[in-house]
């Protein structure tokens, strides 16, 4: 493409105008090079006006490339209101966090035994458990030999290109948490099928996420009673 014809500012200024979000630089070997992305019409009007160019450009050629955008591409399905998610965290023989989302009514389960991670560059195992019903949502007490404290609380959406619940059935699903403690993007990736499947837990990197915190150590306490698994005794 021919530069020094207003092409950069044409094209950033007609992104705009459809909606598209990215940016335009001109190379040194007179190419002019655009990363667009958005609402799939408004990204393909970006492609068809870098085609014919403003007023005396000449345009020999447009290639485009499709590329994986790091916490935008696994968000393309998002804003999908899916219901309620809760952590309990469960003093059991084994200590562990329960995560539960709702999921077509259900509270589908995932035992996380180091408790979930604001920090994107850990992995948590999460061992896929029997649903729970939504009432159990609230319960904090004695169960049994153990007791049960609700660690953190909220709604969720449901994201990724494949819709819930075929994202678990695949095995790999990613979500938004609203809670008290737990905020933005995280997925699940099944790692291991099999009678009790083992998942990963991990922070998507986002605006949300803390490099280097232990959530579970600074925030301990119930958000239903304020206090803490150890205090809430037997
Ligand atoms: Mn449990």
């Amino acid at each position: 493409m021919v530069q020094g014809v207003g092409f950069r500012d044409a094209a950033a200024r007609r992104a705009r105008e459809l909606g598209a979000k990215g940016w335009v630089r001109n190379e040194q070997d007179g190419t002019l090079v655009a990363h667009a992305e958005g609402p799939e019409d408004a990204v393909r009007a970006v492609v068809h006006f870098l085609h014919d160019g403003p007023p005396l450009a000449r345009v020999t050629e447009v290639t485009t490339d499709g590329v994986a955008v790091e916490g935008h591409e696994q968000f393309a399905i998002r804003g999908v209101s899916a219901g309620a998610f809760v952590v309990q965290e469960h003093a059991a023989t084994a200590h562990h966090f329960d995560l539960r989302l709702e999921v077509d009514g259900v509270m589908r389960s995932w035992a996380v035994p180091k408790g979930p991670s604001m920090d994107p560059a850990v992995k948590r195992l999460a061992v896929e458990v029997e649903d729970h019903g939504r009432t159990h949502n609230k319960f904090e007490g004695a169960l049994g030999d153990g007791r049960v404290i609700v660690w953190d609380r909220g709604t969720y959406e449901q994201g990724g290109r494949v819709a819930w619940p075929e994202a678990l059935t695949r095995g790999h699903a990613v979500f938004v948490l609203h809670g008290e403690k737990l905020h933005g993007g995280f997925a699940l990736q099944r790692t291991r099928p099999g009678a009790k499947p083992q998942w990963l837990l991990i922070k998507r990197r986002d605006d949300y996420a803390q490099p280097g915190s232990d959530i579970v150590a600074e925030r301990p306490d119930s958000v239903l009673s304020g206090r803490s698994l150890q205090e809430t005794g037997k």
